[in-house]
């Protein structure tokens, strides 16, 4: 039996950094400053500040502007408020980026609270409301990163989205609902998936294009997979149990040789084995990840020179 073609996340991003890098330069010669990316980062969560080193890192040797504002686990939700208001009003940060989750004190709400109060046009995760909004209409142009990643990578790797049927697990703000939009509009049929519903395997292997987005370690087996299907995999999960980790894994594997010495192992929501019945997926790591951040970067250069028209 022949595996999966394997959907490479790295080599896609590569290609897109050859894109933007040149286009930045080309943004900072006429206008005498770098597209400019404004980060609020609030309280301790270790895997917030590992992303947002990543984020600040990448602006860095794309040739962009990032700075990030710190602010304590104890702040008020007014405090992160007025961090957004100041970027709002700044003319060197083109795009912001609130990190999420904000802290559980801040109370229920207030995350999308925080998104909304972003001006809709520096709002380059594309959470806020009102681009939310535009994207149900397919008219907005700074869409959610990781999903939109994901486009660009099934486009770019020739997978044909038109006339397919698309399933996507999961229904979050920030992943499932704008992916099956994404599709939608690309003139696939779309099933959304959650944790209601029934018969979730016989659903799922109806799907032409699987997209994966639920939190669950390796929870998608191959009775979820019509043979040939595309998978994404956009599930990244941080597992540390032995017995998880080697019921992903044949004994041997390499994967579980370097579990047995680091103690840890970042694995997706589909179990690798689909690569068996898939026709093409997308691997965890190396897969839709690296194109979250770069996804990041296009959007601020397209805020930027958005911020440069209007300023003329
Ligand atoms: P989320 O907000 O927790 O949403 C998870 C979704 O999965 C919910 O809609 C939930 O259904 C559904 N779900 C959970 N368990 C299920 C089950 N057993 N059967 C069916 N549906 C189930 O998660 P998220 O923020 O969308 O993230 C999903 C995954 O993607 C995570 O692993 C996250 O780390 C990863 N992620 C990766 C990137 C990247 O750059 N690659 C970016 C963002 C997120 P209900 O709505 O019914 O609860």
């Amino acid at each position: 039996m022949t595996k999966a073609r394997r959907l490479d996340g790295q080599v896609v991003a590569n290609a897109m950094r050859e894109e933007i890098r040149p286009a930045a330069q080309a943004f900072t010669a006429a206008h005498g400053r770098r597209p400019g990316l404004g980060i609020v980062l609030v309280g301790d969560d270790p895997a917030s500040h590992v992303y947002v080193k990543h984020k600040l890192k990448a602006a860095e040797e794309w040739g962009f502007h990032a700075d990030c504002a710190r602010i304590a686990e104890t702040a008020t939700l007014d405090e992160v408020l007025a961090a957004v208001d100041r970027l709002n009003r700044s003319a060197i940060h083109d795009g912001i980026l609130v990190q999420a989750p904000l802290p559980k004190t801040m109370g229920k709400g207030a995350t999308q609270r925080v998104f909304d109060a972003i001006a809709v046009e520096k709002d380059v995760d594309g959470f806020a409301a009102e681009n939310v909004g535009l994207l149900s209409q397919n008219r907005a142009t700074l869409v959610a990163c990781t999903p939109a990643g994901v486009i660009e990578m099934l486009q770019r790797e020739g997978i044909t989205i038109a006339g397919q049927r698309a399933v996507v697990l999961g229904r979050s703000d920030i992943v499932g609902k704008p992916m099956a939009l994404l599709l939608l509009h690309r003139d696939a049929t779309i099933t959304i998936c959650h944790s209601r519903t029934p018969d979730l395997a016989a659903t799922c292997r109806q799907a032409d294009i699987l997209v994966a987005a639920i939190g669950k370690p390796g929870f998608v087996t191959a009775e979820y997979i019509k043979p040939g299907a595309t998978v994404v995999d956009v599930g990244i999960n941080q597992v540390t149990d032995p017995n998880v980790a080697a019921s992903l894994y044949p004994a041997g594997h390499i994967r579980l040789a370097n579990f047995a010495s680091r103690g840890t192992m970042l694995v997706g929501d589909v179990h690798p084995s689909v690569e068996e019945v898939a026709g093409a997926m997308t691997p965890v790591p190396g897969g839709v990840g690296p194109l979250t951040i770069t996804m990041l970067m296009k959007n601020t250069l397209l805020a930027a020179q958005a911020h440069q028209s209007r300023a003329a």
